[in-house]
């Protein structure tokens, strides 16, 4: 049994996870640096990448005492290095890079986006068979894109938002309703009991495309964020305890239509048998359950993350390595951030 060593630092969680090549979690132990970054009202990289330093050393003793393990049965270390907060990556990637020379392993670099789309199949029953074609929407904080993934070929990017990433526009879209941040969660409290179909916020369609990706399967949500600003200021009544919770819930559900409409599209179009979600926001309860919907109709098996790896962690980086993906690195100091790499997934 080969055991890897996760490292996650690239935005507010300080994580560090301990992954078999089979794939069973021994640990995965996660801090989130919500609390910190709150009165800001949003990530601030010098406040993260500096909780980073404090945590790290803390969170990797106790993810590998969690997993039962001694040091020297570790047998690589994956790391975080590309894409996210620069001054957040490098934490993580020096403390990786010190790892490996002191136990003499070998370091694989994972590409964030890879890591929350192989956190599908993490976890204790995993619906998804690894032998059929699957299209993946990756929905967090800073993305949002859809990814075909099968057994013989690299991960290919089918679309991806044109401006704020899904997780984005809820943040937004909770400060204008002073919701609070993060905004996801917040937005999801305050539409319990609403009325979706209230206000019509847009579903932002795209036309322009970008270069080889199709517009029908691309996304553009800065126009809802705008709309529901104006809708504000010609609704004053809009935030009152009455009216909120109709205004979050249609505020919500134009953002989880489009990315159920876009998945749908795309599983057309490629023929893929099944669907799958994971990312920040797909811990969305209407999101989830929109989603099991679409796929009942359509006869899809669906893999949902597992809430606990749909935030950030260190358990979907060591699972990419574990599972024979990544990038490997050698001599292990030649290993640099890449903060705003593309979505461009690394072979195998
Ligand atoms: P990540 O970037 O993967 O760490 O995810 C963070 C993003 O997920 C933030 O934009 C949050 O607002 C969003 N998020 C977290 N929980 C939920 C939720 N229950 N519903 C919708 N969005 C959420
Ligand atoms: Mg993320």
């Amino acid at each position: 049994m080969i055991c890897f060593l996760g490292i996650e630092t690239s935005c507010d969680e300080t994580a560090a996870a301990v992954v078999t090549s089979a794939g069973r979690v021994l640990s995965n132990v996660v801090h989130s640096q919500i609390a910190l970054h709150q009165p800001h009202g949003g990530v601030v990289p010098e406040i993260a990448s500096r909780a980073h330093v404090e945590l790290l050393p803390g969170i990797v003793e106790r993810a590998i005492s969690e997993a039962g393990i001694a040091w020297d049965e570790i047998d690589g270390i994956a790391v975080t290095s590309e894409p996210g907060l620069a001054s957040a990556l490098l934490v993580g990637v020096a403390a990786a890079q010190a790892l490996a020379l002191r136990l003499d392993r070998p370091l694989v670099a994972v590409n964030h986006i890879e890591a929350h789309l192989r956190s599908i199949f993490l976890g204790e029953g995993c619906p998804l068979d690894r032998a059929l074609p699957t299209v993946a929407l990756v929905v967090s904080g800073g993305h949002t894109c859809l990814i075909e993934l099968s057994p013989d070929r690299a991960p290919r990017l089918l679309g991806q938002t044109l401006d704020d990433a899904a997780g984005e526009a809820l943040d937004k879209g909770a400060k204008l309703m002073g919701l609070g941040y993060p905004g996801g969660p917040a937005i999801e409290a305050a539409a319990a009991g609403g009325d979706s179909k209230r206000v019509a916020f847009p579903r932002g369609g795209v036309t322009s495309a970008i270069e080889g990706l199709d517009p029908a399967l691309c996304f553009s949500f800065s126009g809802l964020k705008t709309a529901l600003r104006y809708y504000l200021r010609d609704h004053p009544e809009a935030l009152n305890a009455e009216h909120l919770p109709h205004v979050a819930a249609s505020y919500e559900e134009a953002v989880v239509s489009v990315l159920v409409e876009r998945l749908e599209s795309a599983l057309t179009k490629t023929g893929a048998s099944q669907a799958a979600a994971a990312g920040g926001v797909a811990r969305n309860r209407r999101l989830r359950s929109r989603l099991a919907e679409m796929a009942a109709r359509r006869g899809v098996r669906l893999g949902l993350a597992a809430p606990e790896f749909c935030s950030d962690n260190a358990a979907m980086v060591a699972a990419v390595a574990a599972a024979g993906f990544g990038r490997s690195v050698r001599p292990i100091g030649a290993l640099d951030i890449r903060p705003t790499a593309p979505i461009g997934l690394e072979t195998p």
